[in-house]
């Protein structure tokens, strides 16, 4: 048996080997209805029926699977109508996005689908974490210190310059221990935000005082000034005295009290903030002052072979005591014979045994014991005598 609903042409001979049972089952009057006829085949007849047409609905194609177009079917025989057809998924609409990086916290790169949200991780960015510098620890020299930076991710790899900016503070001054050298990492860009920041060290620069430490001057019955000539690297000069006759002020002035000789150290220090301390001694030795000699007189010894000869000078309360000297040389580079008096309140000696009818040359000088040391004044003027 076939069903011939549809059948559109028979070819000649197709049923000769078929059994004498053999029926043809069809519609009225349809193409295989008219062959049976003709050919004297048994047929049993369809009844025909209007379809009860059902709609299959399209099913929209998502990002991962197939949808289906509109379609229809007849519910009673199941005769497809309209032939449903597959539309190929969609695939996702991925949007990317990127979250930055900031210190303690790693970002991200992730793409996301715009319709079904999926979400995939392009590339993890990870957290700043260090900055080291290209020089740690400067000395104080009045200007900027900008060490070099290099600033390393979680994972210890360099990030690139490109991605922050650089500022310095309180990076001139030493010293400052409450706002230290500070250097600071400002992140920009679309990978990186927030910031890092790390201290540094500027230490004092060395120091060093410049100026004579020495000086002579003379005892006066006036006070006198001078200027000790100190410079410092750095910082601020301060001059302390160890002699109450000799004092310094805060510009290094140094007044000395009249009438006083003797030896006064003055200690000179300078430092401050940004520079060490230094110290110098300024050593000050007061000389006594010269006297006058007041005369030489020839004083005749009777009945002697040797002559004599007073000298008599004005009193320098404050001196050790007194050097006489005398020579027959004008100059005194030869032949020199020198008399020490000691006490201040001395003031005439007797000098014996001279030669007759010979000039002698006489000054005469103070000195003061400083120190252990005698320190002599200038010579007085010189006098002469002659012996008779
Ligand atoms: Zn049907
Ligand atoms: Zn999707």
């Amino acid at each position: 048996m076939i069903d011939g609903n549809e059948v559109k042409s028979i070819g000649y001979g197709t049923f000769w080997l078929c059994s004498d049972d053999f029926t043809i089952k069809c519609y009225e009057n349809s193409y295989a209805y008219d062959y049976a006829i003709a050919n004297d085949i048994p047929v049993i007849l369809k009844s025909k029926h209007e379809h009860y047409i059902v709609t299959d609905p399209a099913v929209a194609p998502n990002c991962t699977k197939t949808g289906l177009t509109k379609g229809s079917h007849c519910s009673e025989c199941n005769e497809v109508i309209v032939e449903q057809k597959v539309v190929p998924s969609t695939g996702h609409t991925y949007k990317k996005t990127t979250t930055k990086a900031k210190p303690g916290t790693n970002g991200a790169v992730v793409k996301t689908c715009t319709v079904c949200k999926d979400e995939v991780t392009v590339s993890t960015i990870y957290a700043p974490k260090t900055i080291a510098l290209s020089v740690a620890s400067y000395k104080y020299n009045g200007k900027q210190r900008k060490p070099v930076v290099t600033v390393k991710d979680g994972k210890g790899n360099v990030i690139a310059s490109s991605n922050y900016t650089v500022t310095y503070t309180n990076n001139i001054n030493a010293g400052n221990t409450k706002t230290k050298p500070t250097v600071k990492v400002t992140f920009k860009g679309s990978k990186y935000t927030g910031s890092l920041s790390r201290t540094f060290t500027i230490n004092k620069a060395t120091n060093k005082l410049t100026g004579a430490a020495v000086y002579t001057k003379t005892a006066s019955i006036k006070a006198q000034s001078f200027k000790l000539n100190m410079k410092a690297t750095g910082g601020k000069i301060t001059y302390k005295s160890d002699n109450k006759n000799v004092k310094a002020d805060s510009t290094g002035k140094v007044t000395i009290a009249k009438n006083f000789s003797g030896k006064a150290v003055i200690t000179v220090t300078a430092g401050n903030n940004n520079y060490k301390t230094a110290t110098k001694k300024v050593t000050i030795t007061v000389k006594p002052a010269a006297v006058t000699l007041k005369s030489v007189k020839n004083t005749t010894v009777k009945n002697a072979s040797k002559g004599k000869f007073t000298i008599t000078w004005n009193k320098l309360s404050y001196a050790t005591g007194y050097q006489i000297q005398y020579s027959a040389n004008s100059s005194f580079k030869s032949g020199n014979k020198t008399v020490n008096v000691k006490g201040a309140s001395t003031v005439s000696k007797a000098i014996t045994g001279l030669a007759k009818n010979k000039t002698y040359y006489v000054r005469i000088r103070t000195y003061k014991t400083i120190a252990g040391k005698n320190v002599f004044s200038a010579w007085s003027a010189k006098k002469s005598v002659k012996i008779k």
